[in-house]
């Protein structure tokens, strides 16, 4: 813990790329963990592709059932919210990437997120373009349709076999091009683009600190690998942190 301090502490720039690791302690589950919904149910994944999800209602009706619905209901930020919070506050945060779609980022507090992935709050359709908020996609539950078409209606968020948010990616690359330190929170570092992030940080020079329950494909090149839980983990880190600038308080 004092490591991860220390890297915190030195780096000038930090850029925080958060996966779905840091929302499982609002209980939302992640995919690939130990609970995770694909984990469990290798067939779960293809509620996130979009062909199986354009072609197939039991599909749409699976993602419902499985983990949008998770995601949908949860309101609550936990400790690992908010202590990016904090070190925004602190002025030790640059950026904040973050593959989740939840909004808990947004709920704790953190006013500027790049969302690589999307997000659930707006549904679209993929025929006639009509958008519709969340809250009301939640009142035509079970097989929320288009209610201009009747089409297929899609959380705003990135399936497999779709591109990323235009200008999402190459935002987030850029950031991290001109990091001291990139920490990675709750992200097995699977899922490309958004994995390749890392090497990119690691090319230009920056620092690189992995905070994931399991391992990543980055463990071996990194300056730090802490294997936890993000909330307790970065809870503590702010804690040290907060003792050292609590000394040389800011105005
Ligand atoms: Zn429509």
């Amino acid at each position: 813990m004092q490591d991860a301090h220390a890297l915190v502490a030195a780096a000038r720039r930090v850029v925080v790329l958060t996966g779905a690791g840091i929302s499982t302690d609002s209980g939302i589950p992640d995919f690939r963990g130990p609970n995770g919904v694909w984990t469990k149910n290798p067939k779960a994944e293809r509620t996130s592709n979009i062909e199986y999800y354009v072609a197939d209602p039991e599909v749409r009706r699976l993602a419902w059932q499985g983990r949008l619905r998770w995601v949908a209901e949860s309101r609550e930020p936990n400790p690992g919210h908010r202590a990016v919070v904090e070190l925004d506050r602190r002025g030790a945060l640059d950026t904040l990437v973050t593959q989740n779609i939840d909004g808990l980022h947004q709920a704790a507090g953190s006013r500027r997120v790049i969302e690589v992935h999307g997000s659930i709050r707006t549904f679209v359709c993929l025929d006639c373009g009509h958008r519709e908020p969340l809250a009301r996609v939640l009142e035509l539950l079970p097989l929320p349709a288009c209610e201009r078409c009747g089409r297929v209606l899609k959380p705003g968020v990135v399936m497999f076999g779709e591109l990323l948010p235009p200008g999402a990616m190459e935002q987030a690359s850029e950031l991290v091009g001109g990091a001291g330190l990139l920490l990675v929170v709750g992200s097995a570092l699977e899922v490309y683009p958004v994995a390749g992030l890392p090497d990119e940080a690691l090319a230009s020079g920056a620092r690189l600190a992995i905070v994931n329950k399991g391992s990543t494909p980055y463990d071996s090149r990194a300056d730090l690998v802490v294997d936890a839980s993000a909330g307790e983990t970065l809870g503590a880190a702010l804690a040290l942190l907060g003792d050292e600038q609590g000394s040389t308080s800011r105005p």
